[in-house]
C-alpha cells in the first residue's frame, strides 16, 4: 500500500499529526494509498518552513531569469516523468489515459513553460508627471501564499497554481483535495528534482476543514488562490477579509453553449458532446447546458443522440475511452441524485439517465451514463444548478434575444461557446453574455495565455495569462524626488 504524506521543507512526512485517509480509485474501488492528514499544528510547521524558505538568501537573492530557469526545468522533468505521473493520476481519478497523455500532461507542461518565461518579464510603468521627481510603479511578490485545490484536474491544476506563483517570486503551499493527493505531492517533489529550494514549494493534506481552513486563517499565508465550489469560495474570502487577504477565486460554472440555426451543426454537435461529456463532465467550464435554436432543435439532438451512442465510457486505460468515472463517491451521489429526480420536474430523459453497470474490474467503479435531458425549461434545477456530472441539459429558445437571456439567468459566469456563421451576431453575443471566457464557433479551447477571469458567482481575480502571473503580485508606486521641485506635499497640475 503507498502511503503519502506533507511535503515540509523538502521533507516526506510520515505523519501529519491527524488522521489518515483513504485514497481510492474510483474506476474499481479500490484503495491505493493512505494519506497522512495535517493537523492545525503541522500546518503551523508547514508556513514556518515556508516563510523561512521566502526570507532565506538563496530565494530573495535568486533573480527573476533564474526562476524561469528553474521552471524550465522543472517543465522538462514533468514531461520526463510524465508516465510516472499518469500512473497516479490514472489510479487517483480513473481519468481516460488518452486524456492525460495527449491533453493534460501537454497542458500541465505548457503552463509551467509559459510562466518560466514570463517570469522576468513582470514591468512596472515609468508615470508622466511634474519635474523634480521620478514617479515608477513594481510588482513584488506576496511572500507565502496558499493554493487550494480541486479534485477534478489534480495535476494541471498544481501546475496552474504552483508556477505563476513562482515565477512572481512567491514560496508556495498547496492543498490538493484529500480525495487527489497523489500527484500534487510527487509534483513537489519534481520541484525539488529540478533544483527549487525545499520550502519554496510545500504541501498540506488533509481536509478543507482542518489543512485548507488553517491556511486561509493564518496570519503568515498572505494570498489565496482557491479552485472548487461556490459555497467554500464564499466562506474563504469572509474569513480572508478579517486580514485583508488577497483571495484569487475560481469556482462553479453553468455554461451554455449556443447553436443558431446558421452554425455548421456537424461541427456543433461533435463540441458539445465533449465539452459536457469529457472528464465525466467534471470541469468547472465545460457546456451543462446547450440552448439550440427552436427550429433546428430536433434534429440537433438526435444528431447528439446519434454521436453519444458513439463515445465509449469505461476502462480508462482502453485508447478509445473518452468517458471516465465520478472521480469521488460524494459527487457521484449528486450527480445521480440530479438525474433521477430530473424527470418530476418536467422534462425527459433522451440518452443515458441511470448508472453505468460495468462488469469485471470496474464493477465498484463510479460510473454513470451520459445523460442527456430536453424539454428543459428556464428555473428547472437542471438549468440552472451546477451539476459537475456527465449530463447535458437542452433549453430551446426563438431568437438571439432570448438565447442571451436564458444564458445570462443562471447565477454563474464561467465560460460559454456561440455557434452562428453571423459574424456580426457573434459580436453581439460577446458583448451580451455574462461569462468570462466565450468560444466563437469553438468550444474548451485553453491556452496558457488566455486569461480565465470568472464572472457573477464563478469567482474573483483571474487565473492563467499575464494576467495570472500579476495576480500573485502586490502592486507598489514610488515617488523619487531629484532636485528642489518635488514638492512637498499635493502639487496638483
Ligand atoms: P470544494 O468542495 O469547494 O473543495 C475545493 C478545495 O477546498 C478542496 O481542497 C477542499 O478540501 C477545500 N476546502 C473545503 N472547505 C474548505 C475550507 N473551509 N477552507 C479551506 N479549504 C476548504 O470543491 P470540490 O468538490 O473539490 O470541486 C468541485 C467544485 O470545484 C465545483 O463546484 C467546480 O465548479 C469547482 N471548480 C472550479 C474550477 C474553476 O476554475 N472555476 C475548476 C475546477 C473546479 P477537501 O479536501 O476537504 O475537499
Ligand atoms: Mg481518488
Amino acid at each position: 500500500m503507498k502511503k503519502v504524506g506533507p511535503i515540509v521543507n523538502g521533507k516526506e512526512l510520515s505523519s501529519g499529526g491527524g488522521t489518515f485517509f483513504d485514497v481510492v480509485n474510483p474506476a474499481n474501488g479500490e484503495m491505493i494509498a493512505e494519506e497522512a492528514c495535517c493537523s492545525t499544528e503541522c500546518v503551523d510547521q508547514i508556513v514556518a518552513s515556508s516563510k523561512q524558505a521566502y526570507f532565506s538568501a538563496d530565494w530573495q537573492n535568486m533573480s527573476p531569469a533564474d526562476r524561469g530557469y528553474y521552471l524550465l526545468k522543472l517543465a522538462d522533468i514533468v514531461e520526463k516523468e510524465a508516465d510516472e505521473l499518469i500512473a497516479l493520476e490514472l489510479e487517483d481519478t480513473g481519468k481516460p489515459i488518452t486524456q492525460l497523455k495527449d491533453s493534460e500532461i501537454p497542458l500541465a507542461v505548457a503552463i509551467i513553460r509559459f510562466y518560466a518565461g514570463a517570469a522576468d518579464k513582470i514591468e512596472g510603468r515609468v508615470k508622466s508627471t511634474s519635474g523634480g521627481a521620478f514617479h515608477f510603479t513594481t510588482f513584488e511578490p506576496y511572500g507565502v501564499v496558499a493554493g487550494i485545490l480541486p479534485w477534478n484536474y489534480p495535476l494541471v491544476n498544481v501546475a496552474m497554481k504552483v508556477a505563476p506563483a513562482l515565477a512572481a517570486g512567491n514560496a508556495i503551499i498547496v492543498k490538493p483535495s484529500v480525495e487527489t493527493p497523489l500527484s500534487c505531492v510527487a509534483f513537489a517533489k519534481l520541484c525539488l528534482e529540478a533544483g527549487i529550494p525545499p520550502g519554496i514549494v510545500n504541501v498540506s493534506l488533509g481536509s478543507g476543514s482542518t489543512a485548507g481552513q488553517s491556511l486561509v486563517v493564518h496570519s503568515d499565508v498572505k494570498k489565496i488562490s482557491f479552485t472548487g465550489s461556490t459555497s467554500v469560495g464564499q466562506s474563504i474570502q469572509k474569513k480572508a477579509t478579517e486580514q485583508m487577504k488577497s483571495v484569487n477565486l475560481e469556482l462553479g460554472g453553468k455554461n451554455a453553449i449556443i447553436v443558431f440555426a446558421d452554425a455548421d451543426l456537424e461541427k456543433a454537435a461533435d463540441a458539445a458532446v465533449i465539452s459536457a461529456f469529457v472528464n465525466a463532465g467534471q470541469l468547472c467550464v465545460s457546456c451543462s447546458r446547450l440552448l439550440v435554436e427552436k427550429s433546428i432543435s430536433s434534429e440537433f439532438s438526435a444528431m447528439l443522440k446519434e454521436k453519444l451512442e458513439k463515445v465509449k465510457v469505461g476502462d480508462p486505460l482502453a485508447a478509445d475511452t473518452l468517458i471516465g468515472p465520478m472521480i469521488t463517491r460524494s459527487q457521484y451521489n449528486i450527480a445521480l441524485d440530479y438525474i433521477t429526480e430530473a424527470p418530476a420536474e418536467g422534462c425527459t430523459v433522451l440518452a443515458g439517465g441511470e448508472k453505468l453497470r460495468l462488469s469485471g474490474p470496474h464493477s465498484n467503479g463510479l460510473w454513470i451514463r451520459p445523460t442527456i435531458l430536453t424539454n428543459v425549461k428556464s428555473g428547472m434545477k437542471v438549468a440552472t444548478e451546477e451539476i459537475f456530472g456527465p449530463v447535458l441539459s437542452i433549453i430551446d429558445f426563438q431568437n438571439e434575444a432570448e438565447a442571451v437571456q436564458i444564458s445570462n439567468d443562471v447565477i454563474y459566469g464561467l465560460s460559454g461557446s456561440v455557434w452562428t456563421k453571423d459574424g456580426a451576431r457573434a459580436m453581439r453575443m460577446i458583448k451580451a453574455l455574462q461569462t468570462g471566457i466565450i468560444w466563437i464557433n469553438c468550444m474548451l479551447n485553453g491556452y496558457p495565455q488566455i486569461p480565465v477571469p470568472p464572472h457573477k458567482m464563478s469567482g474573483t481575480g483571474v487565473e492563467l495569462g499575464i494576467e495570472g502571473l500579476i495576480a500573485y503580485c502586490k502592486q507598489k508606486s514610488a515617488i523619487m524626488a531629484y532636485d528642489d521641485r518635488a514638492p512637498v506635499g499635493w502639487d496638483i497640475q
